[in-house]
């Protein structure tokens, strides 16, 4: 099956579009035909900032990733035709950490654009394990169309995975640092397990798309120091009849001066989930966990088994992702790379292949 993809050289340097052939599926393997692939914060990491892939370069990178099964191996034929959803981290699913209920830290866990090729492609082959199966009737009821979905693969998953760890019920207050894509769906996500929501951020518009659409207060964080953050975050809850304790703050931002802000809003009983990531170190008095009785979690991923019940709060309508999302076409992926890194466009950019 004649297929194309852009691959990585060299950090920085123009991604390179490569015909290949689509070799028939390994046992337990698909082949899907993309139908869309989100740009995220780590794939422009690796191609920025010189974070390394676990792939040797050249690779073609993208794991946010929708699309429909074409080819499938003799173990994986009940996939053939069926609408998915890729998991952005695919575990093996029998080694220890796997039979632990550790998922996320399956050292044999593959990643499309880290592990394998990614999704920056016209077909991608993958394990079928864990592919999440997508309804093209409520999809469609929903106004959606499957390239839309591809977000749910990484930047809705992610934080779904650190809302439910978490442990958001309810009345919980939660806060969402970064509004940008991961943190936007984390505010939705937040909302829809019924907590109430605070999102901070640097940038205005992304705090004014939120409104109304996941966050209950918005607060930019260039406008005032910390203090006054927590002050505003502190006088919300009381007015909203919500503890002064036990808040969630979810570090989206993948920023030094991100992770600073989420550490100073810890209460006592505060859980800190860092969603995001930066190679940049940050100080901070460690001992307030140990002072506030508070924890710190981190987030891998989001093991494939809550990929559903994640997908099915955007089917339901709680979760929206048409606003957020922008499609381009796959080719002009140079472009979108660097005007993503520029800020020039802040909605999820979705690739999408001319198949
Ligand atoms: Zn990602
Ligand atoms: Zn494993």
């Amino acid at each position: 099956m004649q297929a194309y993809r852009w691959l990585m050289t060299a950090p920085g340097a123009p991604l390179m579009r490569e015909a290949f052939e689509a070799s028939t599926p390994e046992p337990g393997e698909v082949v899907v035909q993309v139908a869309g692939c989100g740009v995220c914060h780590t794939d422009l990491g690796y191609y920025f900032d010189g974070v390394r892939t676990n792939h040797a370069l050249p690779l073609a990178l993208g794991h946010e990733i929708s699309g429909r099964v074409v080819a499938a191996a003799a173990d994986a034929q009940a996939w053939l035709g069926v609408a998915v959803i890729v998991p952005a981290v695919i575990p093996c699913g029998t080694c220890g950490p796997c039979q632990r209920g550790r998922p996320n830290i399956c050292r044999s866990q593959k990643m499309p654009g880290n592990d394998i090729h990614g999704g920056f492609a016209s077909h991608i082959r993958v394990p079928a394990k864990g592919l999440c199966r997508v309804d093209e009737a409520r999809l469609a009821a929903a106004g959606l169309a499957l390239a839309d979905v591809s977000v749910v693969a990484d930047a809705l998953t992610t934080p779904y995975q650190a809302v439910s760890r978490a442990g958001v019920t309810p009345g919980s207050l939660a806060i969402v640092v970064g509004a940008g894509g991961v943190g936007g769906y984390c505010a939705q996500v937040a909302g829809a397990f019924g907590a109430k929501v605070v999102a901070i951020d640097v940038d205005e518009a992304k705090l004014a798309a939120l409104r109304g659409r996941g966050a209950d207060l918005t607060l930019d964080a260039r406008a005032q120091d910390h203090k006054a953050v927590k002050a505003a975050i502190s006088a919300f809850a009381k007015a909203q009849d919500l503890p002064a304790t036990e808040w969630f703050v979810f570090e989206c931002s993948g920023s030094a001066a991100g992770q600073l802000t989420a550490f100073g809003l810890l209460v006592p009983g505060a859980t800190l989930s860092v969603v995001g990531f930066t190679l940049d170190k940050v100080e901070v008095r460690l001992s307030n966990l140990m002072a506030f009785d508070a924890r710190a979690i981190g987030n891998w991923g989001c093991p494939p088994e809550l990929y559903p019940a994640a997908l099915d709060l955007v089917l339901d309508g709680k979760v929206q992702v048409r606003p957020f999302v922008e499609h381009h076409p796959l080719d002009e992926i140079n472009h979108v790379f660097h005007a993503v890194h520029a800020h020039e466009i802040k909605r999820r950019a979705v690739l999408i292949p001319a198949n």
